[in-house]
């Protein structure tokens, strides 16, 4: 489907590459991955800056916390009792299955470690292919909200698919590229973020002229 390319490249030149994910190491993305459920990236880096200061960035020393102390350095995340409890189910994952090795769970073939991270506690589709992409840099597409939204906008999607349909749409239709994807994501989420919000700002689109919404709405 030339129309994802077209967009991908029209999002590229007027915005640049985002390069993302930001964070220091794999594991850090996990991390990362699990607290951005349901709150802002600000509230995550405050979590994360604690966890950092606790010297508390790896699986073992997460394991080795008491839930409470655990819950109190990723309080700012929100939902801190859940998040803890998955951080902590994670990590014994990790420890139980894969000798403690995140990177042994990642190079996995890719459908087995995304089926894997689905059955954990709390990892959706959005948490498990985020960790696969960012963290273990395998070809999974991500999709969000945001992705549905603009390209429901663009009419490329009618706004009734799930998350898999979407995912499989993508994939079928691009090059099947780590770097296409973390980058597709990352300025589709920009581009969300700055121009087409809830209440879009047409005017300002570099997607404008392949738009639906836009030619219904002018
Ligand atoms: S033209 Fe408007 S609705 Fe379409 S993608 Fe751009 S901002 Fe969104």
């Amino acid at each position: 489907m030339t129309d994802l390319m077209q967009t991908y490249n029209r999002l590229l030149d007027h915005y640049g590459p985002r390069v993302w994910w930001p964070a220091k190491t794999p594991f850090e993305v996990v991390i990362g991955a699990i607290l951005t459920q349901n709150t802002n990236w600000n509230n995550v880096e405050k979590a994360i800056t604690n966890l950092r200061r606790a010297e508390a960035l790896s699986a073992d020393v997460i394991l080795n916390l008491s839930i409470e102390e655990l819950e109190q350095l990723i309080r700012p995340s929100g939902f801190f009792r859940q998040k803890a409890e998955r951080l902590q189910l994670f990590c014994r994952h990790l420890h139980q299955s894969h000798q403690g090795s995140l990177g042994k769970l990642l190079e996995q073939p890719l459908n087995r470690a995304r089926e894997e991270l689905l059955q954990l506690k709390g990892i959706g589709p959005e948490t498990a292919d985020s960790i696969l992409l960012y963290a273990g840099k395998r070809p999974s597409f991500v999709v969000d909200a945001y992705t549905g939204r603009l390209f429901s906008r663009l009419g490329i999607l009618t706004g009734t698919e799930k998350y898999d349909q979407i995912r499989e749409l993508f994939m079928a239709h691009l090059d099947d590229s780590v770097q296409l994807y973390n980058e597709y994501h990352a300025l589709i989420v920009i581009h969300c973020k700055d121009v087409c919000r809830k209440k879009p700002l047409c005017p300002d689109c570099p997607l404008g002229d392949i738009c639906a919404y836009k030619q219904q709405n002018s």
